[in-house]
């Protein structure tokens, strides 16, 4: 890819992940518990090669995932099918702590497994009282003989409570803010931990932890006691553009379905696309569409060259986010009260373009993110 364009090869995976979105995936999804993780999926996704694709470390590859291939697949499904895309997300949210941070034993116990869909997984940093300020969480794991004991809450965990695998952040150490948090790996089903599931507006498998004296051997640890925090920072480095893939594949969805019914729609005698109030509101959301995806890829881009850093992160999931929102809006306008019907696509994108300006650190977080680096 150059700076302006993506490559064949680049363009036919965001293809490929679109048409498996839609042809394997959005069956599937009709078919299955909204707000629930839906395990077909995850299989499909596992089947198709999305997966795979996304932990090239299963197949012998490079080690290192390209930030670029899973923005181009996140994009694609985007399109198409919003829920396969967070699944294919959070398979890759929740297990990259693991790929960059844990033993080889845990990557090889793990990573394949995820990799074909077999095992769910989640990222559990959130809790009632630490959300923006991630530093702050309270779950504690304390130090019992060779191992440990966590016990606490976490919520709004996507994937909880089904997921199979967790890598969960816990306070192994007072009054040393973010210093004090160790990261682990929780399986499911570990005698202690419970929860329950969280409805939000737009279907998302989610919900809350309940850790009650749950016992892990310090096999369980990932990374250094004290390091935690920069296991899920170094995560989302990686995520925080791919989320602004996905706003850019919701917004250019949004853009298609607007700019078709310009054409069709008439109103007083003509298409309402010959209404400037119209076509120049569409010119502008293409236009913030093009720069929202030339920031997301730039900046994964820069992740794949060893030059990614928190505030490209940042910045490529400020724009992109914000500027879905506005299109969806823009395209909601144009196609007047038939887009508000909930069976139409722009009903369901409308609601699920709200919650990636609040995950992996709301816009406000991002702007800290960007103003720090200036401020340096
Ligand atoms: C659909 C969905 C899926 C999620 N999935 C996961 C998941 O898988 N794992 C997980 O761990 N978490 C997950 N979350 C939680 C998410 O990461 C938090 O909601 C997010 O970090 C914000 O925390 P909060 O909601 O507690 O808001 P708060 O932190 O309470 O913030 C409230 C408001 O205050 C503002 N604010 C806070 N601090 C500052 C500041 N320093 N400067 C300016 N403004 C500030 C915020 O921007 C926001 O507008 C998910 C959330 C949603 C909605």
């Amino acid at each position: 890819m150059t700076a302006f364009q993506l490559t064949n090869d680049q363009l036919a995976l965001r293809e490929r992940a679109r048409s498996i979105g839609e042809k394997s995936c959005q069956p599937l999804v009709a078919d299955g518990e909204k707000g629930r993780v839906n395990r077909q999926v995850v299989q499909m996704l596992g089947r198709a090669g999305l997966l795979p694709k996304l932990f090239p470390m299963t197949k012998g590859d490079d080690a290192r995932v390209a930030a670029t291939d899973l923005c181009l697949m996140r994009e694609g499904l985007a399109m198409v099918c919003p829920e396969a895309e967070t699944a294919l997300a959070l398979q890759g949210l929740g297990t990259y702590p693991i790929v960059q941070s844990g033993s080889p034993a845990m990557v090889a116990e793990w990573v394949p497994r995820v990799a074909k869909g077999e095992v769910v997984a989640a990222f559990a940093l959130s809790e009632p009282a630490a959300g923006s300020d991630p530093g702050s969480l309270a779950l504690r794991a304390e130090k019992k003989g060779d191992g440990w004991v966590l016990s606490g809450t976490k919520t709004w965990i996507s994937n909880a409570p089904s997921a199979d695998v967790y890598t969960l952040f816990a306070r192994t150490s007072d009054g040393d803010g973010a210093r004090g948090i160790t990261a682990f790996i929780v399986p499911g089903g570990t005698p202690g931990l419970t929860g329950a599931s969280i409805e939000m507006i737009a279907p998302h498998p989610i919900g809350t932890l309940e850790l009650t004296d749950v016992a892990l051997s310090d096999a369980y640890r990932l990374g250094e006691v004290g390091e935690g925090f920069k296991v899920a920072m170094r995560t989302l480095d990686l995520f925080r553009p791919s989320v602004g893939a996905f706003c850019v594949g919701m917004a250019q969805r949004a853009l298609d379905e607007a700019v078709g019914w310009a054409k069709e729609r008439r109103a007083f005698g003509k298409a309402i696309k010959d209404f400037q109030a119209v076509s120049h509101a569409l010119a502008d959301a293409a236009t913030q569409v093009r720069a929202a995806r030339l920031l997301v890829y730039s900046a994964a881009a820069a992740y794949d060259a060893g030059q990614g850093n928190s505030k490209l992160a940042a910045m490529a999931k400020l724009f992109a986010t914000e500027t879905a929102q506005r299109v969806v809006d823009v395209a909601v306008q144009v196609l007047g009260a038939r887009a508000l019907e909930a069976s139409h696509p722009l009903a369901h994108l409308w609601l699920e373009v709200r919650a990636p300006r609040i995950y992996e650190g709301t816009s406000e977080i991002q702007r800290e993110v960007i103003a720090r680096e200036l401020f340096r």
